[in-house]
């Protein structure tokens, strides 16, 4: 008989782990306090940017790893999605980082300080191939190839070759119809009270299971005492005057940004990055400064419409790296942080290790507390 597993938060890890311990012959159960857009999660807030190396900037080895080994499985993912027509907008045509004239020196900083960390690094954690395909000093011949309407603006810059982007609202749309065609039992708009081994509480009836895995983010704080938030702030806008390839990234001291294109001239610019647990509405200091950071990287920005913008908080602990408590009965897994997108996958891949007690490898042993859990309680 298969086992039984009730997976508490829908966002993005606890939709992604569903779907693959439910190809993986598990019967699973999926709780939500809200419904399948999931509108107040952060991974709905979430840019989607999968960036393993410029991220190192501010982001352990381990993370780096993490995005590195997530990658393909990504690829996988987005193909079996679209083969049940579920089509989700994936790229990995990299990073360009530039900045204006004025703010060299903030670009050289971040040239020296990731050069710095990718000294440190192991091969196995930034693979060589993505340090050769890296180009730390673009010419501005280059720069035009690859981002034509950024030519004559930007006159330097850093390509990132090995990186990507995903659209997070497709994702988590895709993933919701392709759970309801694997059978999961899907549980929106339930809050739960309580999490225990074996057990989910919900009012008014108690649910149990083989295992119980907690993916509430932010959510787990009542059971998770030092996870804590930190905001962040987006504006989606519709620029049909602007054609970007790939993200682009801006350094600049006051609001260091990024824009993501998705398809059809639709880009997020985000975000922001502020010690608080305020979900309130992006406020106009911070809508401002991304706006005029967009324009100052493209003046098509001017015209462009805005379509939303959105706030929320990332679940982070302490050393910002994700972690996944275990004991027998129950998983919790927290502080994603500003990686979720980047390093879910192979995230899931090891609780899915986990789970099943085949050994985790010695470089992930890190994101686990509690010892190797055994095969079933
Ligand atoms: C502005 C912004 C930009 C970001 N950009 C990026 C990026 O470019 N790249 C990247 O990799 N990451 C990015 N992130 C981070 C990423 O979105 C998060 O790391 C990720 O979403 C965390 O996933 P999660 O599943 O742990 O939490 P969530 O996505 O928040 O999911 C938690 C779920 O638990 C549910 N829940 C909570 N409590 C309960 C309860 N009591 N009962 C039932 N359900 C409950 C919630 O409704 C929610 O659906 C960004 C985040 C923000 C805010």
């Amino acid at each position: 008989m298969s086992q039984t597993v009730g997976i508490v938060g829908a966002g993005l890890l606890g939709r992604l782990l569903a779907l693959t311990l439910r190809q993986r012959g598990w019967q699973v159960s999926l709780f939500d306090k809200d419904g399948p857009t999931v509108p107040n999660s952060c991974g709905y807030a979430g840019a989607g940017m999968l960036s393993p190396i410029s991220e190192l900037e501010s982001a352990e080895p381990l993370i780096a790893r993490l995005g590195f080994d997530s990658l393909p499985l990504w690829r996988q993912l987005i193909t079996s999605l679209n083969r049940l027509d579920l089509p989700v907008y994936f790229q990995t045509e990299g990073t360009l980082i530039v900045a204006h004239h004025l703010d060299n020196a903030d670009l050289h900083h971040f040239r020296h300080m990731l050069q710095s960390k990718l000294r440190h690094c192991q091969n196995s954690e930034v693979p060589a191939s993505a340090l050769n395909a890296l180009n730390w000093q673009l010419t501005p011949q280059t720069l035009t190839t690859l981002e034509p309407e950024l030519g004559g603006r930007f006159h330097s810059g850093i390509f990132i070759q090995e990186e990507g982007q995903i659209d997070n609202r497709q994702l988590l749309l895709a993933l919701e119809n392709a759970l309801q065609l694997a059978e999961v039992q899907c549980h929106w708009h339930t809050p739960v009270q309580e999490i225990q081994a074996g057990m989910v509480q919900t009012h008014p009836r108690d649910w149990r299971f083989d295992w119980v895995i907690d993916c509430r983010g932010l959510g787990a704080k009542p059971d998770w005492n030092n996870v804590r938030g930190v905001r962040g702030e987006i504006v989606r806008v519709y620029a049909p005057e602007v054609t970007l390839n790939r993200p682009v990234r801006l350094m600049h001291p006051r609001y260091p940004l990024y824009i993501a294109p998705r398809e059809n001239h639709h880009y997020v610019i985000g975000a922001t990055s502020i010690e608080s647990e305020d979900t309130k509405p992006v406020t106009v200091q911070s809508a401002m400064e991304l706006l005029s950071a967009a324009f100052a990287v493209h003046e098509g920005f001017a015209e462009a419409s805005i379509l939303d913008s959105l706030a929320n908080c990332r679940p982070a602990l302490p050393d910002h790296l994700p972690q996944i408590q275990s004991s027998p009965g129950l998983l919790r897994i927290n502080g994603l942080y500003r990686h979720g997108f980047l390093i879910a996958p192979q995230l899931v891949e090891v609780t899915c290790n986990l789970l099943s007690g085949r050994p985790t490898p010695e470089h992930y042993q890190a994101l686990i507390q509690g010892g190797t859990v055994p095969v079933c309680p």
